[in-house]
């Protein structure tokens, strides 16, 4: 209970904060309004006495006392208001600057920590089952076929690891666009086909139509290249259904080289097309997500693209699922 009540949620102290300066503000505002006006009415009334002691044929009201008097109450009005107008107008622009950041750094703080959960998740559960095929393998004497199973899912959750690793690693390099890409000339057609050929033979529910032209050369980073078909080629296939079939494309004209990854999945809603490209982010909320991830791959592809001046997007497909295409130029000056 004092726990609760020492460590509130942020945003109700910020509004009620908020809320007591503006009340505490409009009621100094006020204040200040009506004493004026009282000493204005009292200092007419004083000088209008005296002024009919002095002068008892002449209306005071016409007087250049009353008019000077009258014109110094108008300009502290327009002070008052005008100075409270401000003040509110810079309180409450305040306030939209300090949310804008709070709000921000709250979702980067909510974001980390599912990626956390996220990440321990995906490396105990193929290191589990890794371990206990060895196991398995190291303590019993199984059939030609059955070892045969155990090994190839092993090598299927090592894949998995290794993607899992090389995007912490490689999300950390790319972010700071360290120099430390390279840009020899690569054969993507080759690089892409190995890839593709890897997910074809590991996802046998999987059929993967690739129109790979061969021989296309581009000056990127190999492993950065590689990482991005992967993180392509694996979202097409987690984020549909079990059996299903995806698209990959290499293809060129005279100044770009074209990468186009294709499936018939649950597609991305347009609102949510550029957002997939943001560090953590993940569609939908931790409860009722099915899938597992970190919300790292496409921000890996997005960075890599930006990296060597290429450009990407995302489709609808039809009937159903999404297109993502990305163009580099052929000549690349990083
Ligand atoms: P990981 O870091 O393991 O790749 P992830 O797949 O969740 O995790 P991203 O690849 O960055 O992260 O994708 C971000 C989000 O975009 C996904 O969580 C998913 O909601 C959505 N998304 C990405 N690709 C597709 C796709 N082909 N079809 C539908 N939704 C997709
Ligand atoms: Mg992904």
């Amino acid at each position: 209970m004092l726990r609760k009540i020492f460590s509130p949620d942020p945003f109700k102290v910020f509004y009620l904060v908020f809320t007591y300066i503006l009340a505490f503000s409009l009621w100094w505002a006020y204040l200040l309004y009506a004493k004026n006006e009282t000493a204005y009415k009292e200092k007419i009334e004083l000088n209008r006495i005296a002024y009919h002691q002095l002068h008892p044929a002449t209306d005071y009201d016409a007087s250049t006392d009353f008019i000077t008097v009258s014109a110094k109450y108008s300009r502290q009005r327009f002070m008052i208001l005008g100075e409270g107008g401000v003040f509110i107008f810079l309180l409450l622009l305040g306030l939209l600057a300090v949310r804008r950041v709070f709000s921000k750094e709250m979702q980067l703080a909510r974001q980390q920590h599912n990626f956390l959960l996220s990440i321990t998740h995906e490396l105990r559960s193929p290191l589990a089952s890794v371990k206990l095929s060895l196991q398995t393998l190291s303590l019993r004497k199984l059939d030609a076929e059955k070892s045969e199973r155990l090994i190839s899912n092993s090598l299927i959750d090592i894949d998995r690891l290794e993607s899992l690793v090389n995007n912490i690693l490689f999300a950390a390099k790319i972010e700071h666009d360290e120099p430390g890409f390279s840009n020899e000339e690569i054969n993507v057609s080759e690089i892409t086909q190995l890839i593709v050929e890897r997910f074809a033979r590991n996802k046998k529910a999987i059929q993967v139509i690739d129109k790979v032209k061969p021989d296309l050369y581009l000056n990127v980073d190999p492993i950065g290249f590689s990482s991005v078909v992967i993180n392509l080629v694996e979202n097409a296939i987690k984020y549909s259904e079990a059996s299903t079939t995806i698209s990959v494309s290499l293809a060129d004209d005279n100044s770009r080289v074209y990468l186009i990854v294709a499936d018939n999945g649950i597609g991305i809603a347009d609102a949510e097309k550029e957002r997939v490209f943001g560090k953590f982010y993940r569609v939908g909320n931790e409860n009722t997500r099915k899938t597992k991830g970190t919300g790292l791959g496409l921000y890996i592809v997005k960075r890599f693209v930006e990296i060597y001046k290429g450009e990407i997007s995302i489709t609808d497909n039809k009937p159903a699922g999404s297109v993502f295409k990305l163009s580099f130029p052929r000549i690349l000056a990083k």
